[in-house]
C-alpha cells in the first residue's frame, strides 16, 4: 500500500474535499488555502515531481492542465484570471512528493511570486 498523502487522497483512504475525479486525474482543495480558490489537481498515477516526468506521461500532464481550467471555471474564476504553480524539487517549496498543480485565483497575484 502507497505511503504517499496524495496517494491516500485519490483513494478516498483520507478525506479531502473532492472537486473533481476521473481516470486520470483527482482535484481537491488545499487544505491551508492561500487564496479564496486554492485548489490541487494531480494524477492518480504516482509521479513524485514534475523532474520525474517521463515522455509518455505528456498527455497526462495536458489533462493535468485541462482539468486546472475546467476547475477555474466552475469555480468563477476563470473571468478575472487565475495562476496555475507546479512547485518542484526542495528550492521551489514543494513539500509533498506526488506532482500536484495548484490553481489559485479569487485575489490578485502578484509578479514575481516569492
Ligand atoms: P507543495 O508545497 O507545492 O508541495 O504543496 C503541497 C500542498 O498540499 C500545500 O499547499 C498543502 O497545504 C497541501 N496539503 C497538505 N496536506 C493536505 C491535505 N491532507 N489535504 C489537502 N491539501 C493538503
Amino acid at each position: 500500500m502507497s505511503e504517499c498523502l496524495f496517494c491516500k487522497i485519490a483513494s478516498r483512504e483520507i478525506p479531502a474535499t473532492i472537486l473533481y475525479e476521473d481516470e486520470h486525474a483527482v482535484a481537491f482543495r488545499d487544505i491551508n488555502p492561500q487564496a479564496p480558490v486554492h485548489v490541487l489537481i494531480i494524477p492518480r498515477q504516482h509521479i513524485a515531481s514534475l523532474a520525474e516526468l517521463k515522455p509518455e506521461q505528456t498527455a497526462l500532464m495536458g489533462h493535468l492542465l485541462w482539468v486546472c481550467a475546467e476547475i477555474a471555471r466552475q469555480e468563477g474564476v476563470e473571468a478575472e484570471g487565475y495562476r496555475v504553480v507546479l512547485n518542484t524539487n526542495r528550492a521551489a517549496g514543494q513539500s509533498v512528493f506526488h506532482l500536484h498543480l495548484h490553481l489559485l485565483g479569487g485575489r490578485h497575484m502578484r509578479w514575481p511570486p516569492g
